[in-house]
């Protein structure tokens, strides 16, 4: 980006909050913005002082880029604070955890039962040898016992490091190895689509690729053996895997049978918590690091105001716990204000496209939280899904991952929250811990497509390539607009501190572009009302003629389109122009394509944004490449575009889907 970014695509409706929702909100006063902006310390220290500490801090924030230090002296445990402490008080025996299983099995897990579950897990490992400052490898399907063994290795004092369910044995063992984990935490498998996701065979793979800190590993009885059943769904033939003597053992062996007595070890605010490897959309994925302290106070105080939690909501956000997003907004943050938490196991057309639907009408969810890459694809099943389901339980949205266009925005609000319920977009990174632009939904009028301002204490600038930008403190604390690259300058407490093993990589990734400033990597567009737009990476915004173009607002141009359900725009080398916009499209259902549809779509994107953005090249597109948590993956779009040799697939969900793609756009080009 030599250049701003010029502003494009023009959004003008909004979004008031309704007076009711205001009366009842955590965060109804804006006053919260300019108290935050004027002591972010004291506004933090106030959070995190709602949280159980064992010993104080004493001093608040240490900061020495590029790293932070939060709490500092203070001794604090994130198990007591998500689990013991609701469970010794009032919240014994209110539901911590709904399990919705797949094939329909329900469980209902009290804080009170969670806290025995997570400590006789918690023993258990001990016996396996696990103590403060190891690392657990958690490999398991979407279901109760993930989030409890989360839970029990902050118990103890060893670091989790969740990876996604649908990773590969090469994925697995490069980071236990990078991470050095003792012990694999797994199931015999877990459900998808009515088939199995065989996680002991591939821990088996694992480890005979070799992961020589691995003693044991354990592994729960999910899905039994081909012929059970479970709420009277068949388990289908599957790889078992084998069994290893000394190395392998059941969960139901060994746990059931531990003391529900183990004490919550008293950790440094500034011990490790997890590491977490990040999707890997860009390129490799960096196993990114998040203390104790700091990470709680930032998602205890984001759930709190961006979810409004209340204590009769049921919360669901439908991010798996390999991502972030299940750490921060499924376990760690709901959990330390006591909240009932779904955790749904399966795909969200498994058996039918209205699973989401179903389970928000069969436990009466409150709040849903999920991405736009689902919002889409709900868009492209058709409305009778949702229409046919009760969703009169809801009464807040939320979204994060990918901007979200403004079509899939209204769609949203209207289809699923039938006009009443508040949308939040919420932008984050792993790397972040927490939500850091969203709106209040007691305070901010919200308008489709735009994160709007930075959440209170929290310093966003947006600058150009030499670093000079304006600083983006809440609403209207601004002085004009521009566009250019999102950067914080400000520490906060649950910012990550720092890359597992290569403090490099961590220094040149995020702190190099810019002095003392966190560099996101995202492009943002900031408008005379101090709305924060979020554009993408850096990476994928073109340079088409001599003009900054972001992907994503010809995305959104397209998708604004009613036959587009999705649409995925990279800039290819061009002789004349630099770059030349080209665009791959899904159809939304019961749309075809026909002669004059790419015309009509080129027009379109001309009309909505003007000539510049009109794409040279349409391709009608079945499916689009995206990583196992559903991003699009632009860069590989770019290599068919220019009939390059396919980048690194690993991350992919499905590498056929690019391949297969790219035949089809050879065949179209002739
Ligand atoms: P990697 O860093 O390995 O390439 P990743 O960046 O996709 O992977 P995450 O940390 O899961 O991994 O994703 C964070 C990124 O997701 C952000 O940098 C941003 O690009 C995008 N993002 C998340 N939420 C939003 C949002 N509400 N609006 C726009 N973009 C978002
Ligand atoms: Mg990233």
């Amino acid at each position: 980006m030599s250049e701003t970014i010029q502003t494009l695509l023009q959004e003008s409706r909004t979004f008031p909050p309704t007076p009711e929702f205001v009366a009842q909100a955590n965060a109804n006063d804006p006053k919260i913005y300019q108290d935050a902006a004027a002591d972010p310390e004291g506004f933090w220290e106030g959070w995190a002082k709602q949280l159980d500490w064992f010993e104080p801090w004493h001093t608040v924030c240490d900061f020495q880029p590029p790293y932070a230090q939060w709490f500092v002296g203070g001794k604090i445990n994130a198990a007591y604070n998500c689990v013991d402490r609701h469970a010794l008080g009032d919240r014994k025996d209110k539901i911590a955890i709904i399990g919705e299983g797949e094939p329909g099995d329900t469980r209902f897990i009290t804080y009170g039962e969670l806290k025995d579950q997570v400590s006789q897990l918690a023993n258990a490992l001990k016996a396996l040898g696990v103590g403060k400052g190891d690392r657990v490898s958690v490999y398991m399907p979407m279901i109760p016992e993930l989030a409890v063994t989360m839970l029990a290795c902050a118990r103890i004092g060893a670091a989790h490091s969740v990876v996604f369910g649908g990773f590969s044995a090469d994925s697995l063992a490069e980071r236990t190895n990078d991470a050095k984990c003792k012990v694999i935490v797994t199931a015999d498998g877990g459900w998808r689509r009515g088939n199995i996701v065989p996680l002991k065979n591939t821990v088996d793979e694992t480890m005979d690729l070799g992961c020589p800190t691995v003693t044991n590993v354990l592994v729960l009885k999910r899905v039994g053996t081909p012929g059970e059943v479970t709420n009277g769904v068949v388990t289908p033939e599957y790889s078992q895997g084998s069994w290893v003597e000394g190395r392998d053992i059941w969960w139901h062996d060994l746990v059931p049978q531990q003391s529900t007595d183990c004490p919550c070890e008293p950790m440094d605010s500034e011990d490790l918590l997890f590491v977490l490897y990040t999707s890997g959309s860009t390129g490799h994925p960096k196993g990114i690091v998040h203390t104790t302290g700091g990470y709680l106070t930032g998602t205890y105080a984001t759930s709190k105001l961006v979810f409004d939690l209340k204590e009769d909501d049921v919360h669901f956000c439908t991010a798996d716990c390999g991502w972030v997003t299940g750490h921060s907004y499924i376990v760690y943050g709901p959990m330390a204000n006591g909240a009932t938490v779904l955790m749904f196991e399966g795909a969200p057309d498994t058996p039918d496209k209205d699973r989401f639907w179903r389970i928000i009408e069969k436990h009466k969810a409150t709040i849903l939280y999920t991405a736009p890459t689902a919002i889409r694809a709900f868009m492209k099943w058709g409305d009778e899904y949702p229409n046919r389901c009760d969703l009169s339980s809801l009464r807040l949205l939320g979204s994060v991952g990918e901007p979200i266009n403004p079509e899939a925005w209204i769609w949203y609000q209207q289809t699923i929250g039938k006009g009443n319920c508040p949308v939040v977009d919420t932008w984050w990174q792993t790397e972040t811990g927490a939500i850091m632009i969203s709106p209040l939904p007691g305070i901010t009028p919200t308008k489709p497509g735009s994160a709007t301002q930075p959440f209170p204490g929290i310093s966003v600038s947006v600058y150009n390539e030499k670093g000079e930008g304006k600083e983006v403190t809440g609403p209207g604390i601004i002085d004009s607009a521009a566009g250019g690259f999102l950067v914080l300058t400000k520490p906060w407490p649950s910012m990550t501190r720092g890359i597992f093993n290569d403090p490099a990589r961590f220094q040149k990734t995020y702190w190099s572009k810019f002095d003392n400033a966190y560099f996101a990597g995202d492009g943002v567009k900031l408008d005379e009302e101090g709305y924060l737009w979020l554009l993408g990476r850096v990476d994928d915004i073109m340079l088409v003629a001599g003009h900054n173009i972001s992907t994503m607002e010809v995305e959104s141009a397209l998708v604004d389109h009613p036959s587009v359900a999705e649409a995925a725009v990279i800039g290819k080398t061009h002789d004349i122009k630099g770059q030349a916009i080209a665009a791959f499209v899904i159809l939304r259902g019961g749309h075809q394509n026909h002669d004059g549809l790419v015309d009509e779509l080129k027009k379109h994107v001309a009309h909505k944004i003007g000539a510049l953005a009109r794409p040279d090249d349409i391709f009608i597109s079945a499916e689009l490449p995206k990583t196992r948590s559903g991003k699009i993956m632009r860069r590989l779009l770019r290599d068919v575009a220019e009939g390059r040799a396919l980048g690194d697939t690993t991350t992919l969900a499905d590498p056929n889907v690019v391949h297969l793609l790219r035949d089809k756009y050879e065949a179209s080009e002739g």
